[in-house]
């Protein structure tokens, strides 16, 4: 017992996903009779969808605004925040387009479960079904649209509320920081969980769907590499201004640690620290939108919801529009902004979108095996984009000593 815990969930988590792979390449179609263990995992990541969307979001709309009080600093980040989480869920979107990693995988041994079809509703019933006429039913039917928009109304009449609003505000954050406790607990189940979907999905979809779920890997390392890459390097040289070899290299520990931890949270003193002392940010600048980065920015999760939507869309193939595209860029920023920074949160995100454009939640279960290992990358590009973001908002306002970001060489 002491030892499986001293083992870092990581590698309990591959292991078990190595593990699944070659028991379900044994034992064939029979592997399916082990899938109630993977389904009891996903039954618990479902039960932490509407809790865990309501408090986070509730709790980052309310913290979003504290920037007026930082003004021109804080509307700066806001605006690289959005900017950058919309061209990633593009990427993800324009990726899966044109790799297609999820055609010609035969999904006809899974069963559907019953999702709306959206396609055939008209506009009017669209925008009625975002309204959250009853937010306790909403909440049952784990209605995603209408929630969003109760818990951003809720956020905003906190804001509103001033003084006032805080005990109400309290309880979200705490509510937040409980839901997380229990997204670990539940998170300790993966090993059990990637194990027997692993089997499954190597016993009775065969080499086709593993090939599928290799490239569903690929270009998640792919999209997370170009953003960090292209998007952030552009950002630290075009608009901050400054060398890009002595960003990365100043922040190389927090990448180190958010890519073995994959939890924004618990990368955040590593990387507030890299921040100040490696990149010379100042400390007001650094812990505002450094610590309100790794609650709603989220790059790496955006770019991975667009990917993962048509992921799910091409193995059951559903036909979305380009209305579909649209939803999925405005729901993929928003479940990027309501995934708290914990391990596993973009899995759990993922019924956010599927729900809203008719892909079956069954794809949750499919990629859950690999989730872990792509979390790991997407967690690194948040982190690195927080960092970023910091230090650009930092130059722009002149809130960074770049002497002392070039002494990033003996960092
Ligand atoms: N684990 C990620 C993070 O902490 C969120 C995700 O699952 O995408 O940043």
């Amino acid at each position: 017992m002491k030892t499986w815990f001293a083992i870092p969930l990581w590698q309990r988590v591959i292991g078990a996903l190595i593990l699944g792979i070659i028991v379900g390449r044994f034992w064939g179609p029979e592997a399916a009779s082990i899938k109630i263990i993977g389904d009891v995992f996903i039954g618990f990541i479902k039960m932490l969808v509407v809790p865990l969307i309501f408090f986070s979001l509730v709790a980052g709309v309310a913290a979003i605004g504290d920037l007026r009080k930082l003004g021109s600093v804080g509307w700066r980040a806001l605006l690289l925040f959005v900017v950058s989480g919309q061209i990633a869920v593009w990427l993800g979107l324009g990726l899966g387009t044109l790799i297609q990693p999820g055609a010609g995988v035969d999904t006809s041994s899974l069963q559907k479960g019953p999702t709306p079809p959206p396609n055939d509703t008209t506009w009017q019933d669209m925008i009625m079904g975002m309204i959250p006429e009853s937010p306790v039913q909403v909440m049952a039917d784990v209605n995603v649209l209408p929630l969003i928009v109760f818990a951003l109304l809720i956020g905003i009449g906190i804001l509103m509320a001033k003084e006032e609003g805080e005990p109400v505000l309290k309880i979200f954050e705490s509510g937040s920081v409980v839901m997380q406790k229990v997204t670990m607990i539940v998170m300790e189940l993966t090993p059990f969980g990637v194990f027997a979907l692993m089997a499954w999905v190597a016993g009775t979809l065969g080499l086709d769907a593993l090939a599928a779920l290799g490239k569903l890997v690929a270009l998640n390392y792919i999209g997370c590499l170009l953003i960090i890459l292209v998007m952030y390097s552009s950002m630290i040289k075009f608009i901050a201004k400054l060398p890009v070899i002595d960003f990365f290299r100043g922040i190389i520990d927090a990448i180190a640690v958010s890519y073995s931890t994959a939890s924004s949270n618990a990368t955040l003193p590593v990387t507030l620290r890299c921040v100040r002392r490696n990149l010379g940010v100042s400390n007001s600048v650094a812990s505002f939108v450094v610590s309100l980065g790794a609650t709603i920015n989220m790059n790496g999760t955006a770019m991975y919801l667009g990917l993962a939507t048509l992921f799910g869309a091409q193995i059951f193939g559903v036909d979305l529009s380009w209305g579909d595209y649209l939803l999925i860029s405005v729901l993929g920023t928003l479940g990027a902004v309501g995934a708290a920074g914990i391990p596993g949160a973009g899995l759990i995100m993922m019924a956010l979108v599927f729900g809203a454009v008719g892909v079956p939640l069954e794809t949750i279960a499919f990629v859950a095996g690999v989730d872990r290992i792509m979390d790991m990358m997407r967690t690194t590009t948040n982190v690195s984009g927080d960092a970023a973001v910091a230090t650009t908002v930092a130059a722009l306002t002149g809130e960074i000593d770049a002497a002392e970001m070039i002494s990033a060489d003996d960092v």
